[in-house]
């Protein structure tokens, strides 16, 4: 599907450096680490006063592992119930000028995100339920199948599988271009993205993936796969992961920060400066030690600012290419 370029989202002007970023599983962290979002941990990568500290402006709250309906429920709840907190100074994004207020207001933007939506229905019945509950992009897999499609598999053992998008995800695909849902192409197995990247009228992001010229994990996007989202206009947010990093794909923390920027210059040099920006995977991934939590953006942005971006660069990927396509596929 050919979409016409419009690179500048007009009458959109943040704050110098805000950071939006593509991806956090803080939600599921809470749970497991037993915190409070408003609360100062040591444990973990996200809070509210690190996020703050780290010059964030919204992240998006990925509900995980979205494999079926009760989880998708339960992420939902969980959700909701922390933005009615008005002790987390959260702000559910629902629009463009939503994140506009909060840039002035101190508040934090969540952006609701789910990991994978097994458990939706064929006629999209959850779909726009969850709409209306403030559902502004999903990933139609896990690393796993459902009635959507194929996700990539973390074991390099298991065969790439080829059966791609099924006629119900190409569906869903064109029902969230309607209905102005982002659609997030990390996790898709390499023929469930072509898929997408073939029966999409809207710009697709994929969230929390880094370069697989790299980084040969079968996550992360190979150099046509980069080149076709940026020419539907989409972005790719760079996955701080080590194993997504790394030349061979280790764990390994001592990891150093500066190779974050090394994917980002890597699809920069490739495609351009507006089809990239952060998406850290924090508290879902071991990150380098350099980078700590939220609060590493600091670090990430004065390496943008030692390799000699423009101002302007380092604003579009640390929030501006992630507004344009807030302002191309929301309503
Ligand atoms: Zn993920």
């Amino acid at each position: 599907m050919k979409i016409e370029k419009q690179l500048l989202a007009p009458g959109i002007k943040l704050k110098d450096k805000m950071i939006i970023d593509g991806h956090t599983d803080v939600l599921f962290a809470l749970t497991q680490q037993r915190r409070v979002f408003y609360e100062r941990s040591e444990k973990g990568h996200v809070d509210l006063p690190r996020a703050k500290e780290g010059n964030v402006l919204a992240m998006f709250f990925a509900i995980w592992p979205g494999i079926n309906q009760y989880y998708i429920l339960k992420g939902t709840r969980q959700l909701l119930e922390l933005v009615e907190n008005k002790k987390n100074n959260l702000v559910l994004v629902k629009k463009v000028d939503d994140l506009e207020k909060i840039a002035t207001s101190g508040k934090l933007g969540a952006i609701f995100h789910i990991e994978g939506i097994g458990g939706f229905d064929s006629e999209f019945h959850l779909l726009h339920v969850l709409y209306r509950l403030g559902l502004r992009s999903f990933g139609i897999t896990w690393s796993d199948e459902n009635l959507f499609g194929t996700g990539s598999s973390f074991d390099p053992n298991t065969p790439e599988d080829t059966r791609g998008l099924t006629a119900e995800g190409k569906e869903l695909i064109h029902e969230a271009n309607k209905l102005g849902v982002i659609v997030d192409v990390s996790h898709l197995s390499d023929k469930s993205f072509w898929d997408a990247i073939d029966v999409t009228n809207k710009p697709l992001i994929a969230s929390h993936s880094s370069c697989r010229v790299l980084s040969p994990h079968v996550r992360n996007l190979t150099d046509d796969m980069i080149k076709a989202i940026a020419d539907i206009n989409g972005m790719v947010g760079i996955n701080f992961g080590n194993m997504f990093l790394r030349e061979d794909c280790s764990r390994d923390a001592k990891t150093p920060f500066t190779k974050i920027i090394d994917h980002i210059d890597h699809v920069v040099n490739l495609v351009g400066p507006d089809y990239v920006g952060f998406g850290s995977d924090f508290d879902g991934t071991l990150v380098p030690d350099s980078v700590k939590d939220v609060t590493g953006f600091n670090l990430l942005v004065k390496e943008l600012e030692k390799r000699d971006y423009s101002l302007e660069d380092i604003n579009k990927i640390c929030h501006g290419n992630f507004m344009r396509i807030f302002k191309e596929v929301w309503k």
